[in-house]
């Protein structure tokens, strides 16, 4: 008898607890849940222990975007939110140093609270930059795995059961003369169409769902044109990402003028405001 043992390694993460950091989607200092990362041996997906350290991540608890973050910069962590009910006090509780060890870059908000005009234009390219750079890993470890959506579901649910449901429906008002096998046969055709179809589809739909909002909420302040999305876009497929080949722009752009209404050229046209 063969038997086949599913095994590898997989990624476990562990919460730690609380500390303060900057959240640059936020663009402020932020409540962050932080993680050890390891990387364990598994067995039928059971994994054994926290497995090898391979860094620390924080999710800001406004917007849940995670960012990579050294241990070492905190004094303390803390197990439970009530433990440092304010924000200042999260800070001088886990890290006091904070407004020193991101003086520049609350300096740079600053300026970008003022004006765009009080940005350099590389400031600008690596400010548009930074929330494709935040998702990018969530999204290409998401379309690494297969994900099966509410769709998906549905579109099985209705290939097994939606033969026997509508004939049986059919019957029931009195059509009885009914080809049964063949209209069963073209209905199992149609649901096996829409899982495939609805399979194709579903990055599509995550990254509508959860990323291009998430995009837009940071990207806001700058009105990009879509030059400079194609740009952004363009860098992360030369670095071998799969996720420009799933965006599609006009979805991300739509999504964007939805934060920003009030901006009537900036993203339709290549001209900047
Ligand atoms: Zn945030």
């Amino acid at each position: 008898m063969i038997v086949f043992i599913y095994w590898g390694t997989k990624k476990v993460v562990r919460i730690l607890g609380h500390v303060a950091d900057f959240c640059p989607a936020c663009r402020k200092i932020a409540r962050f849940e932080l993680a050890r990362v390891g990387m364990a041996s598994h067995v039928y997906g059971i994994a054994n222990g926290q497995g090898k350290l391979i860094g620390h991540q924080a999710m800001c608890m406004t917007c849940e975007s995670l960012i990579g973050v050294n241990i070492d910069n905190y004094q303390n962590i803390l197990d439970k939110p009530i433990n440092a009910p304010d924000m200042e006090s999260l800070i001088e509780q886990t890290f006091p140093n904070i407004m020193e060890a991101y003086k520049e870059r609350l300096d740079l908000e600053a300026r970008l609270a003022r004006g765009l005009e009080f940005i350099s234009d590389e400031e600008r390219m690596s400010l548009i930059m930074e929330p494709f750079n935040l998702v990018a890993n969530t999204v290409e470890e998401r379309f690494s795995q297969t994900h099966i959506d509410l769709y998906v579901v549905a579109s099985l649910l209705f290939t097994i059961a939606g033969p026997a449901l509508i004939v049986n429906l059919l019957q029931a008002i009195g059509l009885s003369t009914i080809p049964v096998a063949e209209l069963s046969l073209s209905i199992m055709i149609i649901g096996i169409v829409a899982v495939i179809y609805n399979g194709l589809k579903s990055k599509g739909r995550y990254l509508r769902r959860e990323i291009y909002p998430k995009l837009a909420r940071a990207l806001q302040p700058f009105k990009p044109t879509e030059s400079e999305l194609k740009a952004v876009l363009a860098w992360f497929k030369k670095s071998g990402y799969v996720m420009p080949k799933k965006m599609n722009l006009k979805d991300l752009v739509q999504t964007i003028r939805v934060y920003a209404p009030d901006d009537p050229a900036g993203l339709r046209g290549s001209v900047r405001l």
